[in-house]
C-alpha cells in the first residue's frame, strides 16, 4: 500500500489550516477501498474555535454521519466541545441513544451533521490528528485462528491490540481504560480486533502515513504467507452465461423483493474471483460464518445465501435460517428485519448482491467483493474465523441502526425498479431517462450513439451502445442489463427515426424497408426478448412511443406513418397477450416535439413559413396552444408506467396539445 500524499496538493488544503489538511488526508484514506468502504472509517482533528462571547473553546472536528471519507469536505467535520466529550468518557455507562443526544448537545454548530459514534474515542487520544480505518489486511488477519498472536508479532509493542467490543460508548470506555498509563508518544497505533486500526499524531501527514505503514506491514505478512492478492486477478466477466441463468436471476430478484416487501435490485458478479469463491467446496459453510467486520452486517447481514442452478430454494432456505438466527439472539424489544439475503454465492457461477436501490446495491457489491477475497485469504491462514453470531447480531440490531430504519423516509416511486429506454441519447428517450432517474429508478439507457455510455455519470444509469435493429446486440444488451440490475420492469420502446418525405408513387424500397425495420420490427424484437424478464418483473409495463401520424397521417410520410400504425397494432396485440402475466402495454402518441435533434432552427423556419406562421405560432399550433416538449412525453411515460395507470392496458394516449383531426 502506497502513501498518496502529494506536497503540492496538500499545500492547497493547508491554506485552510489544520482542518484543511484533515480534509485532504481523509480523502486520501477514502480513495483506497482496501482501507475503507462506503462511509466506513472516521477521522478527526483537534482545534480551537471562538464562540459568540469571544471565548476560545477546544473542539474536536470529527467526521459527521452521512459523509464518506473519499468525498468529505470541511462541512463534513462538525465541531464538538472537547471537554464535553472527555467528560462523557468518565461516565460508567451511557446508552448509545443517550450518547448520540449528548454528541449533538456538544456541537458548536447546531446545524452541523451528527458526529461519528466514535467521537468520544477520538477525543480521548491526546494527539491532534486521529485516523481510523477498517483495513482489509488487518481485519483479515484478526479473522484467523491465531490472528491476535500474529498481529502482536507483526507490530510488537508499538501497537496496542485490543479485543473486539461493540463500537460506540463501550468501545470508547475500553480504549479509555486500556490507555490510562500509556505513553502516547511511543505508541504508534491501536488495533481493534475484528474491527479496524487507529493511528494518530500531532502532524497530519505522519498520522496518515503511519496508517499506510502499519497496514502495509499486515499486507506484507499476508502476501508472504498467502501469495499474491486475489485482487490482482481480472475482475472482468468471463465464460459464457446462458439465457436460463439470466431468467433465473430475474425470478430470484422478484422473489427477493417479495421477502423485502419492496422492489430490490440484484447484481451478478461473474469475475474470476467471484466464480472461484462460489466454486469452493465448502462455500456454504464459509458464507455462513460471518462478515469481514461486524460493521458490514448492517449492509450485508451477518451471513450470505447459497444458490443452486435454480436459486429459489436457496432463497427459501435463507429465509428459514435468518428467522432462526433472529429467534436465537433477539431480546423482547427487537423487531425482526426483513429476511432477504443481501448477497449469496451462486454455485460455480459467481456471487449475487441484492440492494433496495442503486446506492445500496453498490455498497453491498463492493463489500462482497472485499469479503470473498478476505475469506479466501483467511482460509489460507488456517481458517476464516469471525466473531460469535451474538456479536454480529448486536451490530445488525444496534439501537442506532434500528432507529435509522424507523425514521427512513418514503421511497421514490421507482426505487428498486429497472427501466430500459431505447433511443436514450437524445430527445424523448433522454427525457425519459431523466424522468425515471428522478423517481429513483435504475435505468438502462440504450442508443446507437456511444455517447450514451458516458452521458450520465451516475450509478443509477447503465448506458449501452446498441443498435436495436441488430438482434445480437439487443440480446447482449439485455443480458448486461439483467446481470447489472437483476431484471427489467419497464420498457420504454422509443428508438425510431423520421425518414425524408417521399410520396408513395416515388417511394424507394430502402426508405420503406428501413422505416419498417427500425420503427416497427425492432420494437417487436425488443419486446419479444424482454418478455421473459418483464414477466418476472415488478409491476411490469411497456410504453411504446408512437406518433400522432397513426390517427392523423400526413402526405409524404407513408413509410413512417405505416410503420407507426403497425406499432400501434403491435401494442394492442401485446396488451392482449401479456395482460395475463400482469404486463401492461400502453402507447403514447406525441406530436410536434421540437426540442429534439431532428428539428434544427432552419427546418423549423421552413416548416413554419410553409404554413404561413411564425416559428413561435408553429410550435404552439394545437388546440391548447402550448408547446409540447420531450419532458411532457417523458412525464406521460412515467405516469403510464406508474401506479396511477395500474389498471390501464392497451391505451393510446396523445401528447400533442390537442389535435383537431384526432379529437
Ligand atoms: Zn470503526
Amino acid at each position: 500500500m502506497q502513501s498518496l500524499w502529494n506536497d503540492e496538493e496538500a499545500a492547497g488544503f493547508a491554506a485552510q489550516g489544520s482542518l484543511g489538511l484533515r480534509v485532504y488526508s481523509s480523502q486520501l484514506l477514502g480513495r483506497d477501498p482496501d482501507l475503507v468502504l462506503h462511509g466506513g472509517g472516521n477521522t478527526s482533528v483537534k482545534g480551537r474555535l471562538e464562540n459568540v462571547f469571544g471565548e476560545t473553546e477546544e473542539v474536536l472536528y470529527v467526521k459527521g454521519s452521512g459523509w464518506d471519507l473519499q468525498t468529505i469536505a470541511a462541512p463534513g467535520f462538525p465541531p464538538v466541545r472537547l471537554a464535553h466529550l472527555k467528560r462523557l468518557a468518565s461516565l460508567s455507562s451511557l446508552s448509545d441513544t443517550d450518547m448520540m443526544r449528548e454528541l449533538r448537545l456538544a456541537l458548536l454548530n447546531p446545524s452541523a451533521p451528527t458526529p461519528s459514534v466514535e467521537a468520544i474515542l477520538h477525543a480521548l487520544v491526546p494527539l491532534r490528528y486521529v485516523d481510523h480505518t477498517h483495513a482489509d489486511a488487518v481485519v483479515t488477519i484478526s479473522n484467523s485462528p491465531n490472528g491476535e498472536a500474529i498481529l502482536r508479532e507483526i507490530y510488537g509493542d508499538e501497537v496496542l491490540v485490543l479485543p473486539y467490543i461493540m463500537p460506540g460508548f463501550i468501545l470508547a470506555k475500553q480504549v479509555h481504560e486500556a490507555t490510562r498509563d500509556v505513553d502516547w508518544r511511543r505508541l504508534r497505533g491501536i488495533v481493534l480486533l475484528h474491527h479496524g486500526i487507529i493511528t494518530f499524531d500531532d502532524d497530519c501527514r505522519i498520522s496518515y502515513e503511519r496508517m499506510i505503514e502499519l497496514v502495509s506491514r499486515a499486507e506484507d505478512y499476508l502476501s508472504a504467507r498467502v501469495g499474491a492478492s486475489p485482487a490482482g486477478e481480472s475482475r472482468s466477466a468471463n465464460g459464457t452465461a446462458s439465457d436460463p441463468d439470466y431468467r433465473h436471476l430475474a425470478t430470484l430478484r422478484r422473489q427477493a423483493s417479495a421477502l423485502m416487501g419492496a422492489a430490490v435490485l440484484a447484481r451478478w458478479d461473474r469475475s474470476s474471483t467471484a466464480k472461484s469463491f462460489s466454486a469452493l467446496p465448502d462455500v456454504a459453510d464459509l458464507i455462513a460464518r460471518g462478515p469481514l467486520t461486524p460493521d458490514h452486517s448492517i449492509h450485508t447481514k451477518p451471513f450470505g445465501a447459497v444458490f443452486g442452478d435454480d436459486p429459489l430454494p436457496g432463497l427459501e432456505q435463507y429465509q428459514r435460517d435468518y428467522l432462526a438466527y433472529f429467534k436465537r439472539h433477539a431480546k423482547d424489544y427487537h423487531t425482526c428485519l426483513d429476511p432477504m439475503p443481501r448477497f449469496g454465492a451462486w454455485l460455480g457461477k459467481g456471487t449475487i448482491a441484492l440492494g433496495a436501490d442503486c446506492k445500496r446495491l453498490q455498497i453491498v457489491s463492493d463489500i462482497v467483493e472485499h469479503t470473498t477475497r478476505a475469506i479466501q485469504w483467511g482460509e489460507s491462514l488456517g481458517g476464516w474465523t469471525t466473531l460469535p453470531k451474538q456479536d454480529q447480531f448486536d451490530l445488525e440490531y444496534w439501537e442506532l441502526e434500528q432507529a435509522k430504519l424507523r425514521s427512513s423516509q418514503t421511497r421514490p416511486e421507482f426505487a428498486g425498479r429497472v427501466v430500459l429506454v431505447t433511443g436514450a441519447a437524445s430527445g424523448i428517450g433522454k427525457a425519459c431517462v431523466d424522468a425515471f432517474l428522478a423517481q429513483g429508478a435504475a435505468v438502462a439507457a440504450l442508443d446507437r450513439n456511444p455517447e450514451v455510455e458516458t452521458r450520465w455519470r451516475s450509478a443509477q444509469v447503465l448506458g449501452i451502445a446498441c443498435d436495436v435493429t441488430v438482434a445480437e446486440q439487443v440480446r447482449d444488451a439485455l443480458h448486461r442489463v439483467v446481470g447489472w440490475f437483476g431484471g427489467i420492469d419497464v420498457l420504454v420502446s422509443n428508438a425510431g427515426s423520421f425518414p425524408a418525405s417521399r410520396r408513395l408513387e416515388s417511394m424507394d424500397d430502402d426508405t420503406w424497408s428501413h422505416s419498417l425495420e427500425l420503427n416497427l420490427t425492432a420494437h417487436l424484437r425488443l419486446l419479444r426478448d424482454c418478455t421473459p424478464f418483464l414477466q418476472a418483473g415488478i409491476d411490469p409495463s411497456v410504453v411504446f412511443i408512437g406518433s400522432k401520424n397513426v390517427p392523423a397521417p400526413g402526405p409524404g410520410a407513408g413509410a413512417y406513418s405505416v410503420a407507426k400504425a403497425g406499432l400501434a397494432q403491435l401494442a394492442r396485440v401485446a396488451a392482449l397477450e401479456l395482460g395475463g402475466s400482469g404486463v401492461r402495454v400502453n402507447t403514447l402518441h406525441p406530436n410536434a416535439v421540437f426540442d429534439t435533434g431532428i428539428w434544427t432552427d432552419e427546418v423549423l423556419q421552413q416548416r413554419a413559413s410553409h404554413y404561413g406562421l411564425s416559428v413561435d405560432e408553429y410550435k404552439k399550433h394545437n388546440v391548447l396552444g402550448r408547446q409540447v416538449r420531450s419532458s411532457d412525453v417523458a412525464a406521460g411515460a412515467l405516469a403510464l408506467a406508474g401506479s396511477a395507470f395500474a389498471c390501464t392496458t392497451g391505451a393510446q394516449v396523445p401528447v400533442d396539445g390537442g389535435n383537431e383531426r384526432v379529437i
